[in-house]
């Protein structure tokens, strides 16, 4: 039997690496952790959180113009971006230190620097050499920008928290999760915002009516949504700003240009392929269904290898290598009804399928739909609206999709998705009682089906 310094060698610390490496030394494996930046990866220090915070920020405004209906006179207000800047950077580093400390107590041996994998088991950093009995990848993703002339000159997601200073006018490329959520926060910050997509919609895998629903809602906050126009050029100006091309001859000038274009998995440069691990065509380590890789003492979870790129599913993923290395043996990820939520203003949540997927896999379904102002806006004068949406498979009466937009969707949405894993039906639905007044209760009030 040869030795190994250590049972698991983790490589990349954001979310799933670090619960790996924290939950596998739990169980008594001697486990080393290398990472080049601060820890918590993309989610702690570039993503989720503190695009969540700054979505927070972004409410307020809202808020402020909401409250004189209610009574309240809130007076001048004025938004300071270099104190939001300031507190957020202050609590990522609370939070990385809660990460260090987390490892740190669960015995996992932190080791800093870029890791290369140099063969089967031997893992190097610097120019130490670690041997391990499995190696698992968490190198998750990074985004990804078009070949443009001038991009040079535009930013990606990263940049966004840090601006300075803050601009006054923001051009968001592309319409995904990013994008929107950008041109949502940016938005409510005050900055005059372009979003720019290259199709006809944003959002591609989310239900048609929400997605429509969303970019009318989107459209009315004051966001500049240009449908089907791709960026051709990105030129600096004379004055300092920036100047896109767009491929209809318009012109589109900003302070800063964000590419929200997409993110590709984080492997390049690590030795990967010379040991002899398979990657897929867009540099992701190709898995079978307990996250091994071709080479069989090597594992990836989470965004370098895994095409649903949602913390939760990296931590539960991770949990499934844990299990099946060091714990009760191979489970396997159901990733069917994974909810996930999107932090535009108003957000989105969703689970499960879209009416067009579901037509596709079930045949025929019922489709209960709504459309409101939430009671909250009756005094505030806001004009922003609720969409919701339920979709039955005819057959079971199960449903098998929910989608919403409206405040709090991820709040909300996060309990159905219990109730839809647990195979809830229509009938299950109607039989529940609602919690009035709120808008969830919409969920299992709705009675008729669309025509
Ligand atoms: P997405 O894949 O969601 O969106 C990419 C967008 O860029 C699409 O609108 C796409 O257009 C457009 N695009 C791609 N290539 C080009 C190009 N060459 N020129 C112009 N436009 C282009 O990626 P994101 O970067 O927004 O997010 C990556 C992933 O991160 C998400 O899929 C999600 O899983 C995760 N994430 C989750 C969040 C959450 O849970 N709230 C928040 C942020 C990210 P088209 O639609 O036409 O393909």
């Amino acid at each position: 039997m040869p030795t190994f310094d250590f049972d698991l060698f983790v490589i990349g610390g954001g979310s799933g690496g670090v619960r790996a490496a924290r939950m596998a030394a739990q169980r008594g494996a001697r486990v080393a952790l290398a990472e080049c930046a601060e820890l918590g990866g993309t989610c702690v220090n570039v993503g989720c959180i503190p695009k969540k915070l700054y979505s927070y920020a972004a409410g307020y405004a809202e808020s402020f113009g909401e409250a004189a209906g209610y009574g309240w006179d809130v007076g001048e207000t004025r938004f300071d971006w270099a104190r939001l800047k300031l507190n957020r950077a202050r609590e990522i580093t609370r939070l990385n230190g809660v990460y260090r400390s987390l490892l740190e107590a669960a015995g996992v041996q932190l080791i800093q620097g870029w890791a290369q994998l140099t063969d089967a088991h031997t893992v190097q950093v610097g120019k130490k050499r670690h041997t391990a009995q499995y190696v698992l990848i968490a190198t998750g993703g990074m985004p990804f920008v078009p070949d443009i002339a001038g991009r040079e000159h535009g930013v990606v997601s990263d940049a966004m928290f840090d601006l300075d200073p803050f601009p006054k006018r923001l051009l968001v490329v592309g319409g995904g999760y990013i994008a929107c959520e950008f041109a949502s926060i940016f938005n409510g910050l005050g900055a005059e915002v372009t979003q720019v997509q290259r199709s006809a919609h944003l959002l591609n895998e989310f239900d048609e009516d929400l997605r429509q629903f969303l970019a009318n809602e989107m459209t009315r906050t004051g966001i500049d949504i240009r449908f089907n126009a791709e960026i051709t050029m990105v030129t600096r100006l004379e004055s300092g700003g920036l100047c896109a091309l767009l491929s209809r001859g318009q012109r589109v000038e900003a302070d800063t240009i964000l590419f929200a274009t997409g993110r590709v998995p984080n492997t390049a440069g690590m030795g990967l392929e010379a040991a002899g691990v398979e990657l897929d065509e867009r540099g992701g380590v190709v898995v079978d269904s307990h996250y091994r890789s071709s080479v069989p003492s090597v594992y990836a979870v989470g965004d370098v290898s895994s095409r649903q790129q949602l913390t939760p599913v990296a931590l539960a993923e991770a949990m499934r290598v844990v299990d099946t290395l060091f714990g009760q043996g191979k489970r396997q990820l159901d990733y069917e009804y994974t909810p996930t939520a999107v932090f535009t203003h108003p957000n989105i949540g969703t689970c499960g399928y879209t009416e067009a997927e579901a037509r596709v896999k079930f045949g025929k379904v019922t489709i209960f739909s709504s459309e409101f102002r939430a009671l909250h806006h009756t005094l505030s004068e806001s004009k922003e609206r609720v969409f919701m949406k339920l979709v039955v498979d005819k057959a079971s009466d199960r449903v098998v999709g929910l989608h919403m937009v409206g405040p709090d969707a991820g709040e909300i949405v996060q309990g159905f998705a219990v109730a839809m894993r647990c195979g809830a039906t229509k009938a299950v639905f109607d039989s529940t009682i609602g919690i009035h007044p709120t808008v969830a209760e919409e969920f299992v009030t709705m009675r008729e089906p669309m025509p």
